[in-house]
């Protein structure tokens, strides 16, 4: 039975429930993190934590635990769940409010833990290439709701993901209101031309923890990548791109709105990075965090 941890307390998956004036319902009003345990071994656990707390701080949200609460709170909630490999969903919300937007109206902070038997998002793709589309749909912009926050209101990726499944693609690309390329609508996303690996500055897009990964994979192996921008041009002339997300992990893209990416497969740096974030997470050896 699925456990499901809310304010210090478990409960079945039929039992977990938030009130309907929680303001993450009502508004989006809160922020989560989306955290994979590899062989029971929690991955960059204290990243994750800290960026969650950093969202808060965006967000003008009270957290009524330290940083090592919550890092013991999930630890026992995967426990708890006896679960090995699991995707694992910390979510604070502002609390109970009233139908009003004011945030001083609503209660106590409200942590809500939920973990999951973990399931590869793309299946085969990962060895066929991804099909993505870029999409009409900007990424919020820096200046009204800032992509760096990972807040509960997604509104903005789940319009991208319309439209992807729309056109009957795996996964959206956004550019942001300048045009630029900003990310996919669950992951950053990368660039590789003549060897060289690219990728966008994380401004107008979310500091993933996995792309933060692929730079000190990349260092091992002596390859650079270079942080800066990038527009529609460089996606459709690249010799390979490829997205990384703790869900997605590293996923290479083979198709961009009908161009195929270099020859159709997945390329040769995009295989070395995934390979080798697959002996960091221990599918192949032993995990290390
Ligand atoms: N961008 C967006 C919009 C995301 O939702 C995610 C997934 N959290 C990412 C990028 C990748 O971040 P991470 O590698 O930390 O999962």
């Amino acid at each position: 039975m699925v456990e499901i941890f809310i304010d210090d307390e478990f409960y079945s998956e039929e039992e977990a429930k938030v009130s309907v004036y929680d303001h993450g319902l009502l508004y989006g009003d809160g922020v989560f993190e989306g955290i994979r345990a590899y062989n029971g071994v929690i991955f960059k656990l204290e990243d994750h934590v800290d960026r969650l707390f950093d969202s808060a701080l965006a967000i003008n949200l009270d957290v009524p635990y330290t940083k090592s609460e919550i890092i013991d709170k999930i630890i026992e909630v995967l426990r708890r769940n006896e679960l090995e490999d699991a995707y694992i969903r910390p979510i604070l919300t502002r609390g109970n409010g009233n139908l009003g937007l004011d945030p001083n109206k609503c209660g106590e902070t409200k942590l809500i833990i939920i973990v999951q038997e973990w399931e590869p998002m793309y299946g085969d793709l990962y060895s066929e290439g991804l099909d993505a589309v870029t999409v009409g749909t900007r990424r919020n912009s820096i200046d009204a709701l800032p992509p760096n926050i990972k807040s509960l209101n997604y509104l903005n990726n789940i319009l991208a993901k319309i439209e992807a499944n729309a056109k009957g693609a795996d996964e959206a690309i956004f550019l942001d209101n300048e045009g630029k390329v900003s990310e996919g609508s669950g992951d950053n996303i990368f660039v590789v031309k003549d060897e060289k690996v690219k990728t966008p500055p994380t401004l107008n897009n979310l500091k993933g923890i996995t792309r933060s990964t692929v730079f000190e994979i990349a260092e091992d192996l002596n390859i650079d990548i270079e942080t800066t921008n990038l527009g529609l041009f460089d996606l459709y002339t690249a010799d390979e791109v490829f997205v990384s997300g703790t869900a997605a992990e590293i996923a290479p893209i083979t198709q961009i709105d009908g161009r195929t990416i270099g020859n159709g497969d997945p390329g040769q740096m995009t295989k070395k990075l995934m390979d080798k974030f697959k002996e960091l997470t221990g599918e192949k050896g032993k995990p290390i965090h």
